[in-house]
């Protein structure tokens, strides 16, 4: 019987970094190994029952993720995943901005394949690694029957793509799902499922077609910003934001979104003149609960970084998205 496909594709990160020094955890440049050098590193990846096939899409430090890649990513996801053979995909991506890839990518594909997101906290040189065995837990988890959904894996946890979020600055086990918790485990290879895959909303496919189109044609990206509602907050980033011709602004809110009132009312003004405007919280865990008479929509329950991609889709998705 013909073994099923895993596509390994490369983006860079730390999975991918070297140091001069085996004991230097951070003063290392990411993104210096190809793909192909990532899976040799893993002798147990070509005694797996799947056939690897790798292609390097991106080599660059995750912190400096654009709009060009994502663009490139999501039109080669939906390429392998359209192949019956493909089983399903694993991308190695820096830690840093993983999650919002994550959710780019299950917003627009929400794919009925699992499609692994892995990164590593130190580089390849590592005297002790966490990349390869990141590597060979996200082909396993590809690999399990039923798996679907964009997902990511590190130090041996599962995540959901609308869940994952880095909150540690260099420890292995770097990501969290917040209250939801943890999609799995893998244990030795296997998998310990903790709840149900992440489901892709109806309609989605079609919509993420659109998407993708327009992404090709409407070479420019509409501007969606982040600001921050602190202590001491006034307007004047968000009028220079709106003068600027923003299209849209997330706010992380303290606590349940709540705002400045200098804030606020520079984004209720932005919204006013036709700036989409979305609630987010700054708070890690926990989700903004709206009421009724909320002026300004809450994100869903997304972080600021992840909402502020879903108001990106919606903008282009928009026909009246700028050409
Ligand atoms: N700056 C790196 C990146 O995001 C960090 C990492 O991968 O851990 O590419």
């Amino acid at each position: 019987m013909d073994r099923k496909k895993i596509v390994v594709l490369g983006t860079g990160g730390t999975i991918a970094g070297t140091a001069a020094s085996a004991s230097d955890h951070l003063g290392y440049t990411a993104a210096q190994l190809g793909v192909v050098q990532l899976v040799a590193a893993v002798p147990a990846l070509a005694a797996g029952p799947w056939e690897l096939l790798t292609e390097q899409l991106a080599q660059v430090d995750s912190k400096d993720m654009d709009f060009d890649i994502w663009a490139r990513l999501v039109r080669r996801v939906s390429h392998h995943l359209a192949q019956a053979d493909v089983q399903g995909m694993v991308i190695t991506h820096g830690t840093d901005t993983l999650e919002e890839t994550a959710w780019f990518l299950q917003a627009l594909l929400g794919p009925d394949k699992p499609v692994v997101l892995t990164c590593a906290m130190r580089p390849a040189t590592a005297l002790a690694p966490d990349g390869p065995q990141n590597l060979l837990d996200a082909v396993a988890v590809a690999s399990h029957p039923g798996a679907c959904g964009v997902l990511a894996v590190c130090a041996g946890v599962v995540h959901g793509a609308r869940e994952v979020q880095k909150v540690h600055t260099y420890r292995l086990d770097a990501f969290s799902s917040g209250d939801a918790g943890p999609l799995a485990y893998v244990e030795n290879g296997g998998l310990r499922l903790l709840r149900n895959w992440p489901a892709a909303p109806a309609g989605q496919a079609q919509t993420a077609m659109k998407n993708i189109a327009n992404l090709g044609e409407k070479r420019r990206w509409p501007r969606v910003d982040i600001v921050l509602s602190h202590a001491g907050a006034d307007g004047a980033v968000v009028r220079a934001l709106v003068a600027d011709g923003v299209r849209g602004l997330v706010v992380a809110g303290t606590g349940n979104g709540s705002l400045h009132h200098a804030l606020e009312s520079a984004l209720l003004q932005a919204q006013a003149a036709g700036v989409k405007v979305v609630r987010a919280t700054r708070c890690l865990e926990g989700r903004v609960l709206s009421s009724p008479d909320d002026a300004l929509a809450d994100s869903q329950g997304l972080s600021p970084v992840k909402a502020r991609i879903s108001l990106l889709l919606e903008l282009l998705a928009a026909s009246d998205a700028p050409a």
